[in-house]
């Protein structure tokens, strides 16, 4: 069977960077990576060479806790939150990979590649056809040759032409219902990419989240035993929120140390208003926090198919978090007025509330509370 790998040369990861250094080239090409709209190369490379893209774990486990990486993905993200998506969405990718590669020789040796090289898993659910309905595809799966084929009309796929691995979503075949679906390794060499639309978006402008033609032809042990419905219930659902909510917590950091400094420097009553919107600032940024630190406790806990009420919990935080984060963001600049609008003021939040625009709609809240709203129903509580 032809793996199709030894497309890109393994390298050795050196550890030589830290995860301040990486932060600092982060923070170093923020502003270039938003206004050119491109991929954030440095920052990348900075994380890969220090093994920070995919952190080793410990105890034999072959990547590192959700908790530890949730800590790489703030920090980044605060200083260019473009990246530290990057950082999140891949790592929710791999954690699947990690998870539910056991029993397939091709999917763990997939796994040792990727972890061995820093190389990045991007991900595709998004389609044309169903758009942010994760649950659902519309493209199959399909035999060929030996192996299996897949075509898909990809509306988003983050970093797609950087990633080593896409992990595509798929009806498991022709006649399969649009919810009876896999998930698919596509490995670089397998896959062809043509381009249906660029990513010009008001904010996270360095993800390059274009979208794609999606054609692959692989072999049949590419396709993940377990159906993605439990890889999503159990894992990707969870991973994803607390990646996204990390990203937006470092956003509003971000915020937040700006506004700190305006207003520690100017002294003045402490009863004054300004102190007061900052305050709740604050409040809303530990509310994230905290729903955050207990929805990844539970999954850290979680042995097999959350309950009910613990996939109420994960989406209650994806829409808590993304409309405080608007918030926060939002509270910050009027708090710091001209200084914080003017792009190329130190003070400026420009960069920070147009990214954090885009946490609603991440796969859009409303959907989301739909779905909260028709399991409730459903369950009769
Ligand atoms: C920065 C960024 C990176 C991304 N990266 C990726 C990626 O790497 N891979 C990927 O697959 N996708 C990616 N996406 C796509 C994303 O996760 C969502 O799936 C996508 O944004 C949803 O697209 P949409 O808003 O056009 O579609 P829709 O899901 O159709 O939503 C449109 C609007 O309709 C509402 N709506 C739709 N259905 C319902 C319903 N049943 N009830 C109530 N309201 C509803 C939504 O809430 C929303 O307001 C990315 C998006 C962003 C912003």
């Amino acid at each position: 069977m032809a793996t199709g790998r030894g497309t890109r040369e393994p390298r050795l990861v050196t550890g030589s960077r830290d995860l301040d250094e990486c932060v600092a080239v982060a923070e170093k090409y923020a502003g270039e990576v938003d206004r050119d709209g491109r991929f954030p190369h440095e920052a990348i490379e900075a994380l890969q060479t220090a093994g920070l893209i995919s952190p080793a774990a410990a105890e034999g486990r072959v990547i590192a806790p959700v908790s530890e990486v949730c800590g790489i993905v703030r920090a980044v993200s605060a200083a260019c939150a473009s990246t530290g998506m990057i950082v999140g969405m891949h790592y929710t990718q791999l954690s699947a990979l990690a998870r539910y590669s056991a029993g397939n020789a091709y999917l763990r040796e997939l796994l040792a590649d990727v972890v061995g090289t820093q190389s990045l898993i991007a991900s595709s659910t998004t389609e044309r056809a169903t758009g942010g309905d994760t649950g659902r595809s519309s493209c199959a799966v399909r035999p060929s040759g030996d192996g299996v084929a897949l075509a898909k009309d990809a509306s988003v796929i983050s970093y797609a032409t950087q990633a080593q691995v896409v992990l595509v979503t798929a009806r498991r075949a022709d006649d399969a219902e649009p919810t009876d679906q896999v998930l698919v390794a596509c490995e670089r060499a397998h896959l062809e990419l043509t381009l249906t639309s660029g990513w010009d978006a008001i904010g996270m402008r360095g993800t390059d989240s274009s979208g794609y033609q999606l054609t692959a032809t692989l072999p049949g042990d590419a396709v993940f035993d377990t159906p993605y419905r439990r890889i999503l219930a159990e894992d990707m659902a969870a991973v994803t929120h607390v990646m996204w909510t990390s990203v937006w917590l470092g956003i509003a950091d971000a915020v937040v140390a700006k506004v700190r400094s305006k207003l520690a420097k100017e002294g003045g009553s402490t009863a004054r208003p300004a102190n007061s919107r900052f305050y709740e600032m604050l409040a809303k940024r530990q509310m994230i926090d905290s729903v955050c630190a207990a929805v990844r406790e539970e999954y850290e806990r979680a042995d097999g198919e959350p309950s009910f009420a613990a996939a109420l919990r994960v989406n209650a935080l994806k829409t808590i978090a993304s409309d405080n984060l608007v918030e926060i963001a939002t509270a910050g600049l009027d708090i710091l007025g001209m200084a914080g609008y003017a792009n190329g003021s130190p003070l400026s939040v420009g960069r920070l509330v147009r990214d954090a625009l885009s946490a609603p709609l991440m796969v859009g809240n409303d959907r989301i509370r739909a779905n909260s709203a028709d399991l409730t129903l459903i369950a009769g509580r």
